[in-house]
């Protein structure tokens, strides 16, 4: 293993998962090989921390979890190690507008995904809208978009937001989801002068918002700290716009293969697509010391 890593974070979707959200075989045995070998391997995602471990269930790994775009940082046996919440009045202004606007929507909460009950039927809607208005957009691909929303672990339904008042329930990220383009560029402009807010995207056809202190990368240094690790030390992997902020603090940053030329060109090398393995190629490329 090149001396200088001893910390990788890898984003989930796009990264470490291929397109049937599994960790393929390449992956894994390169991640347990890097944990044998002393590196702290750390997982930093939009998704919730019990979605993950669902996702790990049957892989045997365990990890340091970076969850809600940053918003919870949960320890590798599962506890809680520190969480960010969005200011609760906040969030439910936030909801009230969404719901106004009809956007599907969900927001994390510390042990579900809450969404209203008639969000998969407008999101259906905005499917057949946005389809017979253009032939050019393959319905297959909306299909499988939300189909892997809605693959998610942990959902809970309500009927409008107002279910949420005087829960005390702490919430850490809220995802707005949209196939309507100016829909979602509406939505995007709508907050993107809140202050105490930091909104990202990690997909096509949404947008993120959680607590100003709460990103990838604030994350990603907070860890490094509690671990003794200098940041210089620590290699990050992602392929969108919501990794970004780990991928600038990161000592070694790689794009996937599959991410946008943005973000390609915002990392130091750039590696295969998460369907050729691409994290297992990082890796390797660490412990064998060459360079993509
Ligand atoms: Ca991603």
């Amino acid at each position: 293993m090149s001396k200088m890593v001893k910390l990788i974070a890898l984003d989930l979707d796009g990264t470490l998962l291929n397109e049937d959200n599994y960790i393929s075989d390449k992956n894994l045995d390169a991640i347990k090989f890097a944990q044998t070998n002393g590196v702290e391997v750390v997982v930093a995602t939009g998704r919730a921390h019990f979605d993950v471990q669902s996702i790990f269930k049957d892989t045997g790994l365990q990890t340091w979890i970076i969850g809600a775009n940053g918003a919870t940082i949960h320890q590798p046996n599962g506890e809680l190690f520190q969480s960010v919440p969005i200011n609760r009045n906040e969030a439910l202004n936030i909801l009230g507008w969404l719901e106004q606007e009809g956007f599907y929507y969900e927001v994390f909460s510390n042990d579900s995904i809450i969404t209203p009950q008639n969000g998969r039927e407008l999101l259906a809607i905005e499917m057949d809208r946005v389809t017979s208005g253009n032939p050019d957009v393959s319905i297959e691909q909306l299909k499988h978009a939300a189909e892997k929303q809605y693959s998610q672990t942990g959902f809970s339904f309500i009927h409008s937001s107002k279910d949420l008042t005087g829960t005390g329930m702490d919430f850490y990220n809220i995802l707005a989801f949209s196939f309507d383009e100016d829909k979602l560029k509406r939505g995007k402009a709508h907050f993107k002068g809140t202050t105490d807010l930091t909104i990202v995207s990690s997909a096509k056809h949404n947008f993120e918002l959680e607590h100003q202190n709460a990103s990838k990368g604030i994350a990603l240094n907070i860890l490094a700290s509690k671990l003794n690790i200098d940041l210089k030390d620590t290699a990050a992997v992602g392929d969108s716009y919501n990794d970004l902020s780990m991928l600038r603090v990161a000592g070694r940053s790689a794009a996937m293969g599959n991410a946008p030329d943005e973000i390609k060109k915002s990392c130091h090398e750039v590696t295969l697509p998460n369907v050729e393995d691409g994290v297992a190629h990082f890796i390797n490329s660490l412990i064998h010391g060459t360079k993509i």
